[in-house]
């Protein structure tokens, strides 16, 4: 709640001047790579989401002619390879102590439960380099920010929780912490009251290798590094974006060694925040193990998961804390599908929520619609394979998955600023479409349930998207770059 507060007194008097300049920058969320066609007024649901959007894209038009073609476009992994002297995935550069066998590599992948997805991509990421270098590495998950730091920067959890129910609160941080002066601000203000608290946490954990899996942790951990190391930092760090479509200018740092990328838009974005190409990787987005393998026979998943089988089903998901207007999606959808002659199922994952699960199991539905409740469940996977459908907010792990198992998406909601870009994603990759209206969503799904070739054309084109072997390629990158 604090730092709703500061935000909002830095914003007084300095509002409209941000959010003009912001959009001028045009740096950042991929707005300059929207083309002139493209472009629907209609697309953001917030009017001041629309007026960023639409001031970025006039400055996307009036820039355009005047960038380089280098500036343009980043390189390639494949590029890079090509480049003389090129760090290029697969090049060791470090000849570290523990390269040598039988010496552990101490990583601390620093994150923040700022939702569910930098927990699951951080744990995606430990379990591939369990199984591929099993007994040399040694990992610990440090959300720092909430336990090493004062307040209000200790309630960034609290805080995005808060937010991600208030758009308009996320919005005025967002472009808080997109516009420079801004983010000089907040990040000098992290620095003087955590900066001490990080050291001591980074001196006592004393890592061989540091992992960031989120947007706050790159500025001030590679400060606070570069201090240990008295002017010269001595401990390797990587980034490894968890946004998808699009992310913020606070990823990127180019004094990180590598910056893993999932998409060709973010990795415009780590290019034009000057990390450096030798720098810049592009795999995918880091996910769990269950997503690494070919899901099971659907119909025994069904049965296995308490499903009715064989029935056309929709799966509505939140993200890890069960939010985006879930309520008024499910009951939309559910009140659609009841109008079905057929019969039809809805899955519904609250996630954390669990004021939206117990309403929800407190109420009753139609008999034609079979609808099952559930809490948080660990096995996404298995419940995106069961269903035909999902319908999701635009979070980045959820759409990711998504890709991999082949199931078509509608887009529900969105974190502006954070999370637009995934709606690009989702629709030029042609596996689903976005709307904020329950009433729409609810029929274009049912549209969709009744038109099998749609349905698996749509799949077809997610699994084309989908980058199931990410986490392992990423890990074997950072792998190489150690010497290991
Ligand atoms: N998730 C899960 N169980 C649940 C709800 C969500 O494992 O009950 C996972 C989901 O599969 C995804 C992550 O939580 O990996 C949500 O990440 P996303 O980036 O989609 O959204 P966020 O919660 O970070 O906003």
């Amino acid at each position: 709640m604090e730092f709703v507060i500061i935000a909002g007194v830095i914003q007084i008097g300095a509002i409209g001047i941000t959010s003009i300049v912001s959009a001028f920058r045009s740096k950042s969320n991929g707005w300059r790579d929207l083309k002139e066609d493209s472009f629907d007024p209609d697309f953001c649901f917030r009017s001041a989401s629309r007026n960023r959007k639409k001031l970025r894209y006039l400055c996307s038009k009036s820039k355009k002619g005047k960038l380089s073609s280098s500036q343009e476009l980043a390189p390639t992994n494949e590029d890079q390879a090509n480049i003389p002297g090129s760090r290029a995935a697969g090049t060791s550069v470090r000849n570290t102590p523990f390269s040598q066998p039988g010496r552990k590599c101490k990583c601390t992948i620093l994150f923040s439960d700022t939702g569910g997805g930098h927990r699951a991509s951080a744990q995606a990421v430990v379990a591939a380099f369990e199984r591929a270098y099993p007994g040399r590495y040694e990992f610990e998950l440090l959300d720092i920010w909430r336990f090493h730091s004062v307040k209000p920067f200790n309630t960034l959890v609290e805080t995005y929780q808060f937010a991600a129910k208030n758009p308009w609160v996320w919005e005025l941080m967002y472009v808080n912490a997109d516009f420079p002066i801004t983010r000089f601000i907040f990040q000098e203000l992290g620095s003087t009251f955590s900066f001490k608290k990080f050291q001591a946490i980074l001196e006592e954990k004393a890592p061989d290798l540091v992992i960031s899996v989120h947007p706050l942790c790159q500025n001030l951990p590679l400060r606070v590094l570069k201090a240990m190391g008295k002017g010269r930092r001595e401990i390797p760090f990587v980034t490894i974006v968890t946004d998808l479509g699009g992310a913020h200018p606070t990823w990127f740092d180019p004094d990180a060694d590598q910056v893993y990328v999932p998409s060709g838009p973010v990795r415009q974005m780590a290019f034009r925040e000057r990390v450096a190409p030798k720098q810049l990787l592009q795999y995918g987005l880091p996910v769990r193990p269950d997503f690494w393998k070919e899901a099971g026979d659907k119909e025994e998943l069904q049965k296995k998961l308490g499903m009715k089988e064989s029935i056309k089903s929709v799966l509505v998901v939140g993200g890890g804390d069960g939010v985006g207007g879930l309520k008024k999606v499910t009951l939309a959808v559910i009140k659609r599908l009841s109008k079905e002659t057929e019969a039809r199922q809805a899955v519904i994952v609250c996630g954390s929520n669990k004021k939206l699960k117990k309403e929800l199991d407190d109420m009753s539905f139609p008999a034609n619609v079979s609808v099952l409740v559930q809490g948080f469940v660990n096995n996404m996977d298995e419940w995106m394979a069961a269903c035909d459908v999902l319908i999701t907010k635009a979070g980045p792990g959820t759409i990711a998955e998504a890709a991999i198992r082949g199931i078509p998406v509608m887009l529900s909601n969105y974190l502006p600023g954070q999370e637009e870009g995934n709606l690009d994603f989702v629709r030029e990759n042609g596996f689903g479409e976005y709307s904020a209206d329950p009433l729409i969503i609810a029929d274009t799904v049912s549209n969709w349930l009744n038109d099998p070739e749609k349905l698996d054309k749509m799949s077809k084109n997610a699994r084309i998207a989908g980058r199931p072997t990410a986490t392992n390629d990423i890990v074997q990158g950072i792998s190489s770059f150690l010497g290991i």
